[in-house]
């Protein structure tokens, strides 16, 4: 019961009720400007994964409530589509004031939501910080092309001009990075969003949303709806809706690109992975070991950028008792103990099916040398803990290296040479991200050259660009032409206008008439 006063005080700050039931809040929705009660009957439970205990219920938003949505986004855009670069920047700026203030709350949220422990939050919001730092340089990144004298006194300008609304679509396991990776870039391009997150961990939009609206944004340039398949399909059907920003699973993010593609929007989604890192037995042993251990459990692997799987070649084969005993020691808890290096996986339908895809390795002849399904963790018996787990004598065709498994798993393969091991990464279709660990300058340019990934780390295991690059993930983990953030997300939420103009002294006495093809000379 404490737990539960504790996060009313919370869901109060964050625009939460508690008219569900006597002791659950619902999530409200943020629409024009407003939190708002759904007049919806259906709702997805919250639970804290390192208890199960319900936290809060997550509506499905109601067609009218979405139309609401839409139309407050459409009015907002008529206005603020001529708002000046610097009115967006000075908003950008106040905005990251706010968030910095609060990324405490914030990461609390997350911690209680996702699960995920308190460092690990509070890199959640400073890398979705980072993109509202990248917003507030939003008048360079805006600058069109121009050229005098095209023509004998022609010139030609082009803008970058905003789309309208735009939508999107966020997973569970960034809930505070991922919506920051879209809505502040369209906003600052000059256009109106609606955020549905995933309604698993609802409350991270909720507080980013309030802070937003703190830092003086008018109602309806962000508005957050909630729910499932039907909001989804909303953002992808809805005419209003031009571009539409989808973060989370292959099998949703296909769906959202081609009903979306089919109604001639443009899209970004940011899939699935199975990132492999190569390690080579000239790599600093200690440095690769910690390296390995910290990306491939951390979050409780419940990363896009998740080192999922390590290729041994030759003897740094002999490693792999090392990378056992690192992770042995790794301490597993519930996300706000100071010590835990990982928390639990966001669900018990998650968990079993790790569970499930660790048990198909073994079934296909795989090694099992460390083996997390039985942790208990104290005082948190009924969370949906994993503890780390490492497979090996891995093979391609086993349904665990088929599968992202998006937990605290580590697959161990071995090649007998670099080229051996840069054509099994590459035979995956996977293209999300990669990493070698090599002290060879040589080998490191090689990989680089062949590998087909879109995300390389040279001795680096997680290589998530900052927002002066973009995140540039390929193959399967990524369907669309302009990547999120960066340079790629101002084309994504802009269009280009050009303009070509004739100031030509005595026009007004020309009244000679072309029917040919203008050639500009
Ligand atoms: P998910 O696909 O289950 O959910 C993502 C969003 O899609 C949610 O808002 C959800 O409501 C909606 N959704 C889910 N199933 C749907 C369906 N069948 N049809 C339409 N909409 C649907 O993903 P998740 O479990 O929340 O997130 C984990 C996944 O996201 C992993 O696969 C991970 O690799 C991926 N991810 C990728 C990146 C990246 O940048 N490539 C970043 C973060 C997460």
């Amino acid at each position: 019961m404490a737990q539960l006063i504790n996060i009313a005080a919370r869901c109060e700050k964050i625009g939460l009720t508690r008219s569900y039931s006597s002791s659950v809040p619902i999530v409200k929705m943020f629409i024009d400007g407003q939190f708002v009660d759904s007049k919806s009957t259906e709702y997805t439970e919250v639970h804290d994964p390192a208890t199960n205990k319900l936290i809060c219920c997550t509506p499905k938003s109601t067609l009218t409530e979405m139309e609401d949505a839409v139309t407050s986004a459409k009015k907002a855009f008529s206005t603020w589509r001529h708002s000046s670069v610097l009115t967006r920047q000075t908003l950008m700026l106040r905005y990251q004031g706010l968030i910095r203030e609060h990324s405490k709350d914030l990461a609390a949220n997350l911690v209680q939501e996702n699960g995920k422990t308190m460092a690990d939050a509070e890199g959640d919001v400073l890398r979705g910080l980072q993109i509202i730092d990248m917003c507030a340089g939003i008048p360079n990144f805006l600058l069109g092309e121009s050229m005098n004298n095209i023509a004998t006194d022609m010139d030609t300008i082009s803008y970058k001009v905003p789309l309208g609304v735009t939508g999107s679509i966020c997973p569970f396991n960034f809930p505070a990075m991922v919506p920051l990776w879209t809505f502040p870039i369209s906003i600052a391009c000059g256009n109106a969003t609606i955020v549905k997150p995933s309604e698993r961990v609802p409350g991270a939009s909720m507080i980013l949303a309030d802070l937003f609206s703190k830092a003086g944004a008018p109602p309806g340039l962000l508005n957050v709806i909630h729910g499932q398949r039907e909001a989804v399909n909303f953002i992808c059907d809805h005419p209003d809706i031009k571009a539409v920003s989808f973060v989370g699973s292959d099998q949703a993010g296909k769906y959202i690109y081609e009903r979306s593609s089919a109604r001639g929007k443009r899209v970004q989604c940011n899939n699935g992975a199975k990132n492999h890192c190569i390690v080579m037995p000239d790599a600093n042993k200690n440095k690769s070991i910690s390296q390995i251990v910290g990306a491939a459990f951390g979050a409780a692997g419940q990363r896009c950028m998740a080192l999922s799987v390590a290729v041994f070649v030759g003897n740094s084969k002999h490693w792999i008792t090392d990378i056992v005993e690192a992770a042995k020691r790794l301490n597993v808890n519930a996300g706000h103990v100071p010590s835990a290096d990982f928390g639990p996986v966001i669900s018990p339908q998650s968990k079993s099916r790790i569970l499930e895809l660790v048990e198909s390795g073994v079934n296909d002849g795989a090694g099992l040398p460390l083996d997390g399904r039985a942790i208990k963790v104290p005082g948190y018996e009924n969370g949906n803990f994993v503890g780390p787990t490492v497979i090996t004598r891995v093979q391609p065709h086993m349904r665990c290296y088929k599968e992202e498994i998006f937990g605290p798993v580590l697959l161990c393969m071995e090649a007998g040479s670099l080229d051996e091991a840069i054509q099994l990464i590459n035979n995956n279709p996977y293209g999300n991200g990669t990493a070698i660990f090599t002290t060879n300058g040589a080998t490191a340019r090689r990989f680089t050259e062949l590998i087909e990934a879109g995300q390389i780390g040279i001795n680096v295991p997680i290589p998530v660009p900052l927002p002066m690059f973009s995140f540039t993930g390929n193959k399967k983990s990524f369907f669309g032409d302009n990547n999120f953030y960066g340079k790629s997300g101002i084309n994504f939420h802009t269009q280009t206008k050009t303009i070509t103009q004739l100031w030509r002294a005595g026009d007004a006495t020309d009244i000679s008439t072309a029917t040919t093809m203008p050639t500009m000379q």
